[in-house]
């Protein structure tokens, strides 16, 4: 898993926990935050919360039957928001921590971007991101066409 590119993805990974210590999630049972990062550069941080969006009501029906935290707004859906009127967002990354709020058994959990998120980062030319697994691990994923995948279900 860790390639040539570990160094700069543990980088970005550790500059994402940081916005989230600094940030107040209030009550929030999922602490999570998502910084895209073009040439090197954070160009926007997200947060998420529980008020819905605009992705989550285009995306109603994958979103059905789906957990309700799918209705929330998620921090990779709240960093394309703050940044899509700003820039252009193709060819940028994206990171994403979870941190624990009871930290007994580590700091940092699964962050994997969920279905909704990944159409929306596909939909802004975002073709990779960056996770947090555990305190030692950290996932990569390639963003696909979400229209290939319902092909190959059917
Ligand atoms: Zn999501």
């Amino acid at each position: 898993m860790l390639g040539c590119y570990s160094v700069f993805m543990q980088k970005f990974l550790r500059i994402a926990l940081q916005y989230a210590n600094d940030h107040d999630y209030g009550d929030l049972e999922y602490n999570l935050c998502a910084v895209l990062v073009r040439g090197g550069s954070v160009i926007s941080v997200g947060y998420n919360k529980r008020t819905t969006n605009a992705f989550v009501e285009h995306y109603t029906d994958l979103a059905r039957g789906q957990r309700d935290w799918c209705l929330s707004t998620h921090a990779e859906m709240d960093a394309v928001l703050q940044a899509r009127q700003k820039t252009d967002l193709s060819g940028s990354k994206i990171f994403v921590v979870r941190k624990r709020i009871d930290q007994t058994l580590g700091v940092m959990a699964m962050a994997k971007p969920c279905e909704i998120c990944q159409h929306v980062l596909y939909n802004y030319g975002i073709r990779r991101a960056c996770y947090s697994i555990d305190d030692q691990n950290f996932g990569v994923m390639k963003i696909e066409n979400p229209a290939n995948k319902y092909k190959q279900k059917k």
